[in-house]
């Protein structure tokens, strides 16, 4: 009995560890994004901007050359070549990148998606409150575990839930809400929808939101959506965007069930 006991507070310990692991990192996330970004899209830049200098100045000689009477072959020639290697660097520095990306693995864990949506509505019940926004959950009961990184979804959830949050801050007068329902998807696997009263997706289009450095704010980086619709891929699900009637946006996205599972 007592080591029974004893066993389940140690469990219980464990559990609750983990959950402040996981709060502090979704915080730093969050804290993090824009720094990141900000500075791998400064390093990124410096790497790529000296070459394609390089290019601009060795195209603008090319065309001198050849446009002299009678035109200078070997010059123009030479300038093209150097036009060729620093090309040749532009790519070696992106594939660089990518390689760097791509070495993370996906973890592979099982996931509760109502715990794991949870979480991040009590992380980011602050910002809820502060902005006057009533936050409704309607979880379903009996879905199937999802394998994967619990982190990145929560990631993915966190993204449109701030973003939700940051639209609903721009409405005046009419309730600001927001309703996450999740539910069994087709043909398994489970649905999540965020929908919310905030001004919609008027200005740019349902799919152009989800291209890399597409912003309508002044501080926005444009990467958000981005990001989530590659991690819901990654899981081998898809993520989408609808107008919400009578206005507002809804997000919603797919995640299969764990295989091994019977549904
Ligand atoms: P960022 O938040 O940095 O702008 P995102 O990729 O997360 O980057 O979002 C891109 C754009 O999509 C936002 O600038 C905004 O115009 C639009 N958007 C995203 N979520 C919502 C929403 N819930 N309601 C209205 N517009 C939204």
């Amino acid at each position: 009995m007592v080591d029974l006991t004893e066993r389940k507070r140690a469990e219980e310990e464990i559990r609750e560890s983990e959950r402040r692991y996981s709060e502090v990192q979704m915080e730093l996330v969050h804290a993090n994004r824009v720094a990141t970004m900000g500075h791998l899209s400064a390093s990124i830049a410096h790497e790529v901007n000296q070459p394609i200098g390089a290019t601009l100045n060795n195209a603008s000689a090319a065309l001198h050359w050849l446009s002299k009477e009678p035109a200078d072959l070997d010059k123009a020639r030479d300038a093209l070549n150097r036009i060729f290697a620093n090309g040749n660097r532009v790519s070696e520095v992106v594939g660089r990148i990518r390689a760097l990306f791509k070495k993370a693995p996906l973890r592979k864990e099982d996931v509760d998606i109502n715990e794991a949506i949870l979480e991040v509505i009590a992380l980011t019940r602050g910002e809820v409150v502060k902005n006057g926004i009533s936050v409704q959950s309607h979880l379903g009961d009996g879905l199937p575990l999802i394998q994967g990184d619990r982190v990145q979804l929560q990631q993915v959830i966190m993204n449109l839930i701030i973003n939700a949050v940051e639209a609903l801050s721009a409405i005046s007068g009419d309730p600001r809400e927001l309703v996450i329902t999740t539910g069994k998807g087709e043909p398994d696997g489970v649905l999540v929808v965020l929908r919310d009263s905030g001004p919609g997706l008027s200005s740019l289009g349902l799919e152009r939101i989800f291209d890399a450095f597409n912003t309508t704010k002044p501080g926005g980086l444009g990467m958000g959506l981005s990001i989530c619709r590659t991690i819901i891929e990654a899981h081998g699900g898809r993520l989408w965007a609808t107008a919400t009637q009578p206005r507002g946006a809804t997000f919603q996205f797919t995640l299969p069930a764990r295989s091994n599972q019977a549904s």
